[in-house]
């Protein structure tokens, strides 16, 4: 009897943690912040060459929330094109890499596919953290190359938000605002979005 008690456990509660606190924080996608700066960039590359493919590279990094920011900071490698390829100069673009450009934008200009193509994922997507699709004047699909061990990473598909950073105030004084009763806010909302945002707003004002 004696013998058995020795090997009984203390179960007490203090040994227990009904919620193990961490600071790590998890997201569920990851979103590519693009200066505006790199679309109006893009569109007049594409302007000056026509319906050629192109590419340039630029530099990001991750923000406290996940959201991948990239600077508007570019270099246009040196490279050779036709209106469905790119061959990149190796010695330029491995020179680009060693400086951080870890990001590359390639256009399919306003004839191409708005996705990667086979050739895409084969030879530039794999070769750089991220990778972005420019495409009939816009940005249409991103991926992100995240390390899960050597040599083989996860590829995520990307959220992509332009970011309108305008640094010098503008003066609205003839602009004047007023609330209106909430009444009257179905004349103004139409979209689902904001027809969200109608339902939120009776509720806090019950
Ligand atoms: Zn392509």
């Amino acid at each position: 009897m004696a013998k058995r008690k020795k090997h009984i456990k203390d179960y007490s509660k203090r040994n227990y943690l009904s919620v193990w606190d961490s600071d790590i924080k998890f997201i569920d996608k990851i979103k590519i912040k693009i200066p505006l700066k790199l679309l109006l960039i893009c569109n007049k590359i594409q302007e000056q060459i026509g319906n050629y493919e192109f590419s340039l590279l630029c530099k990001g990094n991750f923000d406290e929330n996940g959201d991948f920011i990239l600077s508007d900071d570019y270099k246009i490698v040196k490279q050779r094109v036709s209106a469905s390829q790119i061959e990149y100069n190796q010695e330029h673009i491995t020179e680009l890499k060693q400086q951080g450009y870890n990001t590359v934008i390639h256009s399919h200009h306003e004839l191409g596919l708005e996705d990667f193509s086979v050739t895409d994922d084969e030879y530039i997507n794999k070769n750089f953290l991220c990778s972005i699709l420019f495409v009939n004047k816009k940005f249409a699909k991103a991926i992100m190359n995240i390390c899960i061990k050597d040599n083989l990473k996860l590829r995520v598909n990307c959220e992509i938000e332009i970011m309108f950073n305008y640094d010098e105030e503008i003066d609205t004084s003839n602009i004047e605002i007023y609330t209106l009763y909430n009444k009257d806010y179905s004349y103004l909302f139409f979209s689902d979005k904001n027809v969200n945002k109608r339902t939120q707003s009776k509720t806090k004002n019950r």
